[in-house]
């Protein structure tokens, strides 16, 4: 072997930490417990802040009142007891320029921790006490005696006493050793180059150790992309091999029914719509098959497009399928494709006069007997040209005569499973073409986080709402008083003949409670605040046809009132609803919340949404509806809320797994990486040219990420 050659990070993860000069067994206990067995674990363990001493960290520069970082050395430390047995601690500090003390209150253990003669980074607000700068349970971070300008600062656990000092000395030890034979970059240097990235060791060195800031910032930049190439590689992988390792119906995507389709909508479409449909259509014309992601807000018109999306299909003689997550919602569906499609003829050579009515059947658990007997017979000789239904489409039972299209809706709500079963229904039998699927969801997700998620599919976008809806007007609600104006605007609306929602706490340990406290508000508000109102309940408990039934009388108008749980998050669509009012709203996502409140607004009435909390600040989600209705915009500030951890969800472990890439701020980079991917993949589909990255994917990726990789 030659020994010159770089290091890979193959090498780097199979070298132990205890290769690294100070770490003994115990401290090697220590990192494993903080996650770090490896020398790369060790390398890739970045530190979460950086101290420049010349520039910020001095006491001459602080500001009064103004949130500052200090570097400085302690001089003294005392503790005394308070009132209420409590304990205060005194640190006095300086760093040449000035002094500062610090005042903790209740943290005892500071006594033990802030040694005379420590060198220790405070952040927090400097206030003038008798005289004096101090500052109050400021954050404080151990840095040791460090040297150099700029003092990285490392998570650190007082716990398993590992402080940042010792990660930043293990650390640099580590990158003196790398240093003779170098660290092997995967990527190819024309592609570094091109878009101005830093080499690996070079990028490793400056986040760790960097001489400059704008160093670290290259560096960042550089490890950053890193992250996110290797997901976009993975993900384009998966994309690419689908798409090579299937085939599937070229549609046609013009034809008479089509065009009779578009002459009989009832409204043109909007700019949005086109676009999509364009992009859709130009995929059902391929012989590859479609995985599109159609992303559109609630009301946004998605059921059009994914009704024309259907009608291709059969336009070339194939069968369409449309997959809702719940009855109610497919039912809906039903009814309200069948009207679009209504009086619309198939061409069909066998009947004599050249064409029949097209045929839209419902398939859910509840068609059952004969009726069910026919759509199966129906689905498996062709003559059913539509079907919408639930779960049920996947069953055992259920035989296509040749599925062409099938469209996933709120796709989300299904799992991997179910949605690969629809596409291998699809394959069973005489057909051996894949169908192309698209799958819909309305509850939108920020670009970058489409990309990394979704990053598989190719994502379409309905960005704008069809003309003439008036806006949906939203309204924190607190207190006594509110709250009667509130009830008494529901009451108004209810005279002029419109009908109200009421959404009841969202208890998320468990469901009972949830109905439970649906009962309740049920009981009370028909005996108070909503007397004499024809108040219905829906909650999860009920079953499917008693929910129906209420649901049912509730569109009749034989109820002015809905009290519910979040069943009626998805799918209820009654439009003679104009006003919503969630009950502790601050217990529910954006996203919920988001999606509740768009089932009023669906009328030509004005709706109003009431969010009523029992704190008294709205907080920050609840905040985040009253000042937008716009799903894009409320998915950036979820995002920026929750971070990327939850957003991403377990399941996607090594996706989620950005260390320094950041789906908020970096949407420029994660682009670049997308682009770069596939001018990889593309022109190299197994990697066998680029095996260092192959290896690097191998290694950083789950065997269950990777399956979906290079199986051709
Ligand atoms: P989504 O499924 O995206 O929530 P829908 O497809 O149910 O939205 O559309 C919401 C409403 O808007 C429906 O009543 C539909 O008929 C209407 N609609 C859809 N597209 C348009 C359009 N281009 N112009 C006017 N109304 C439209
Ligand atoms: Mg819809």
């Amino acid at each position: 072997m030659d020994v010159a050659r770089p290091l890979t990070y193959r090498e780097l993860a199979e070298l132990s930490v205890e290769r690294i000069k100070g770490v003994g067994e115990k401290r090697k206990d220590a990192l494993e417990n903080f996650g770090i067995s490896s020398v790369l674990d060790l390398l890739q363990t970045y530190p979460r802040r950086w101290v420049d001493r010349t520039n910020e960290a001095r006491i001459a520069d602080v500001v009064v009142g103004v949130d500052a970082m200090v570097l400085v050395e302690v001089r003294s430390v005392v503790s005394r007891r308070i009132k209420g047995n409590r304990v205060m601690v005194n640190v006095n500090t300086g760093d040449g320029t000035g002094r500062l003390s610090l005042t903790f209150f209740n943290q005892p253990w500071r006594e033990k921790q802030l040694k005379t003669g420590a060198q220790i980074a405070v952040f927090g607000k400097p206030e003038m006490y008798r005289g004096h700068l101090q500052m109050t349970n400021p954050v404080v971070d151990l840095v040791g005696d460090r040297t150099g300008r700029i003092v990285p600062i490392y998570p650190q656990s007082e716990k398993s006493k590992l402080h940042s000092w010792d990660i930043a000395a293990w650390v640099e030890s580590a990158l003196n050793k790398c240093e003779p034979r170098g660290v092997a970059d995967p990527m190819p240097t024309d592609l570094l180059q091109r878009l101005d990235l830093v080499d690996r060791l070079t990028a490793l060195r400056g986040i760790h150790l960097p001489d400059a800031m704008p160093m670290r910032d290259m560096a960042r930049r550089r490890l950053a992309f890193d992250e996110v190439f290797r997901v976009q590689t993975m993900l384009v992988g998966r994309k690419r091999a689908l798409e090579h390792e299937s085939k599937a119906v070229a549609h046609r995507i013009t034809g008479s029914l089509i065009n009779r389709f578009v002459a009989s909508l009832p409204f043109p479409l909007t700019k949005a719509q086109k676009r999509v449909v364009e992009e859709i259509t130009s995929d059902l014309a391929k012989p590859t098959p479609m995985h599109r992601l159609l992303q559109g807000d609630v009301g946004s018109g998605k059921t059009v497009v994914s009704v024309w999306t259907l009608l291709c299909a059969v336009q070339g003689g194939f069968q369409g399928a449309l997959m809702a997550p719940t009855e109610v919602l497919a039912e809906q569906h039903h009814t309200s494709v069948s009207t679009l499609l209504d009086g619309l003829m198939v061409p069909d050579d066998a009947n004599l006069f050249g064409d029949r009515p097209l045929q839209v059947r419902l398939l859910t658990n509840k068609v059952s007997g004969e009726s069910r007997r026919a759509v199966l017979a129906g689905l498996a000789d062709g003559t059913v040209d539509i079907v919408i239904g639930t779960h049920a489409l996947i069953q055992e039972a259920v035989e296509f005569k040749h599925l062409g299209v099938a469209v996933i809706d709120e796709q989300h709500r299904f799992g991997v499973e179910q949605r690969a079963a629809l596409r291998e229904r699809a394959m069973r039998g005489t057909q051996d073409t894949m169908p192309d699927v698209l799958s819909m969801t309305a509850t939108p997700i920020p670009r970058t986080a489409a990309m990394t998620v979704y990053g598989d599919l190719d994502v379409s976008v309905i960005d704008e709402l069809p003309p003439g809806r008036t806006p949906i007007k939203t309204k924190w609600v607190n207190g006594p008083l509110m709250e009667s104006a509130m009830w008494a605007h529901v009451r108004e609306h209810i005279e002029r003949g419109e009908q109200a929602y009421v959404v009841c706490s969202l208890i998320e340990e468990s469901e009972k409670l949830e109905v439970a406290s649906a009962e309740e508000t049920h009981m009370r508000l028909s005996t108070s605040e909503l007397k004499g109102l024809r108040v219905g309940l829906l909650h999860g408990r009920m079953k499917s046809d008693e929910k129906e039934a209420v649901m049912t009388s509730f569109r009749n108008r034989e109820l002015d009132v809905l009290v519910a749980t979040t069943v009626i998050e998805v799918g209820v669509d009654v439009p003679n609803s104009t006003t919503m009012v969630v009950l502790d709203a601050d217990r529910f996502g954006i996203a919920q919340l988001h999606q509740l409140r768009g089932r009023v607004g669906r009328g030509a009435v004005a709706s109003t949404c009431f969010l009523q909390t029992a704190a008294d600040e709205p907080g920050p989600r609840v905040e985040a509806l009253v000042d937008s209705t716009n799903g894009f915009e409320l998915a950036e500030v979820d995002l920026a809320l929750r971070g990327e951890g939850t957003l991403m969800g377990a399941a996607q472990k090594g996706r989620s797994d950005l260390k320094l890439a950041s789906l908020q701020r970096d949407l420029d980079l994660i682009q670049q990486a997308r682009d770069a991917a596939f001018e990889v993949i593309d022109s190299d589909p197994t990697l066998s040219r680029h095996p260092l990255l192959r290896d690097e994917l191998d290694l950083l990726f789950s065997q269950e990420e990777e399956e979906f990789l290079f199986r051709g």
